[in-house]
C-alpha cells in the first residue's frame, strides 16, 4: 500500500513551516481556548501550531490540566477555539457552526475513549453499527450489519457480535467501540486515554489493533499520560500549560505483536515456578 509506505515528513520540519511534501490532514495555526465562566478565565491552550500528516500515528502527553483533552476536543470539532485557525482536509472549520461541526465529524472522524461508552442493552454489533445512522449515505439495513460485521471482525470480534457490553471483558469493549469509530470510515481516530482502564497485556492488544489500523492508512492521535502506550506510536508530543514542549518522532518503537509475545512468555514463566 503506498500511503502506509510513504515517510513521514519530520516532526521539526513541519513546526517550521518549511514546505512539507504532502497536505497535512490536520493543520492548526497559533491555536487558543479560552473557558470564560464569568469570572474566571482559563487559557487551556496558549498557541498551539501543529501539522498532522495522513497515516501518522501521534500520542499526545501531559500532565493532567495540561490541555490535552482540550487540544482532542479541538481537533475533534467537538468544541471551536478562540483564536487560531484549524483546517481539516484542507477546510477552514474554525468558523462552522454546530451542524456544519456535526456533519464533518461524522464523516471525517472516528473518536474512542477511555470509558468505552457501548450501549449497555445493546449488542456489540448494534453499538458498532449506530453512526452509521447518522452518516449521511443512507445505507440499507442489510448494508449497515454488513458493515458493523467487517468493522467488528477487523478488530478481531466478529464472534461476539451478539453478546452485550456486561458479557465483555474490557479490552473486547474497547474494541467494540474502536470497531464504532471506524464504521463511517474516517480519515482520522481520536483517542483520548483509550487503555486508561485496562491492564498492560490488554493495553498491549488493544495497541496492537492501533498499530494494525494505522498500518493500513488511518490516521491516529491519541491522549495518553502513559511513556510506554506513547511507545506503540510513531510520534510524540508533549504539551506543558497549553503549549507544546516537545515533538519528536518516536526512534525505536513497541510493537504490539513483539510485547504480546513478551508477556505471554512471562505469564507462563510465573506459572512454571508457582
Ligand atoms: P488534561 O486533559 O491535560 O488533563 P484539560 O484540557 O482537561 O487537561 O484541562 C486544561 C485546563 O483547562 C485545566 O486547567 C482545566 O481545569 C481547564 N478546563 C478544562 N475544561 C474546562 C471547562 N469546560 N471549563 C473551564 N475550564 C476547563
Ligand atoms: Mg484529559
Amino acid at each position: 500500500m503506498g500511503a502506509a509506505a510513504a515517510p513521514v515528513a519530520p516532526a521539526a520540519e513541519a513546526m517550521s513551516g518549511s514546505t512539507t511534501p504532502m497536505t497535512a490532514v490536520v493543520q492548526l495555526e497559533d491555536i487558543h481556548k479560552i473557558y470564560d465562566s464569568g469570572e474566571v478565565q482559563v487559557h487551556a491552550v496558549r498557541g498551539i501550531s501543529l501539522d498532522i500528516n495522513a497515516g501518522e500515528f501521534i500520542a499526545i502527553m501531559g500532565a493532567s490540566g495540561s490541555g490535552k483533552s482540550t487540544l482532542m476536543n479541538l481537533l475533534g470539532c467537538l468544541d471551536r477555539p478562540t483564536k487560531g485557525h484549524y483546517r481539516l482536509g484542507g477546510i477552514d472549520v474554525s468558523n462552522l457552526n454546530a451542524n456544519e461541526l456535526a456533519d464533518i465529524r461524522n464523516q471525517r472522524l472516528g473518536f474512542v475513549f477511555q470509558g468505552y461508552n457501548l450501549l449497555a442493552r445493546t449488542t456489540a454489533l448494534e453499538n458498532v453499527e449506530l453512526p452509521t445512522l447518522y452518516s449521511k449515505r443512507r445505507l440499507s439495513t442489510r448494508e449497515m450489519e454488513a458493515r458493523a460485521l467487517h468493522c467488528l471482525d477487523i478488530v478481531g470480534l466478529s464472534q461476539r457480535a451478539g453478546h452485550f457490553p456486561s458479557q465483555l471483558s474490557g479490552g473486547q469493549q474497547q474494541r467494540v467501540a474502536i470497531a464504532r469509530a471506524l464504521v463511517n470510515e474516517p480519515q482520522i481516530l481520536l483517542a483520548d486515554e483509550p487503555t486508561g482502564n485496562l491492564d498492560s497485556k490488554t493495553s498491549a492488544e488493544v495497541m496492537g489493533v492501533f498499530q494494525k489500523l494505522n498500518d493500513a492508512g488511518i490516521t491516529i492521535v491519541m491522549v495518553t499520560h502513559e511513556l510506554d502506550i506513547a511507545r506503540y506510536c510513531k510520534r510524540n508530543l508533549i504539551i506543558r500549560d497549553g503549549r507544546v514542549v516537545s515533538d519528536i518522532q518516536v526512534a525505536d518503537r513497541t510493537v504490539a505483536e513483539v510485547e504480546i509475545k513478551k508477556l505471554q512468555e512471562a505469564e507462563a514463566a510465573a506459572k512454571l515456578t508457582a
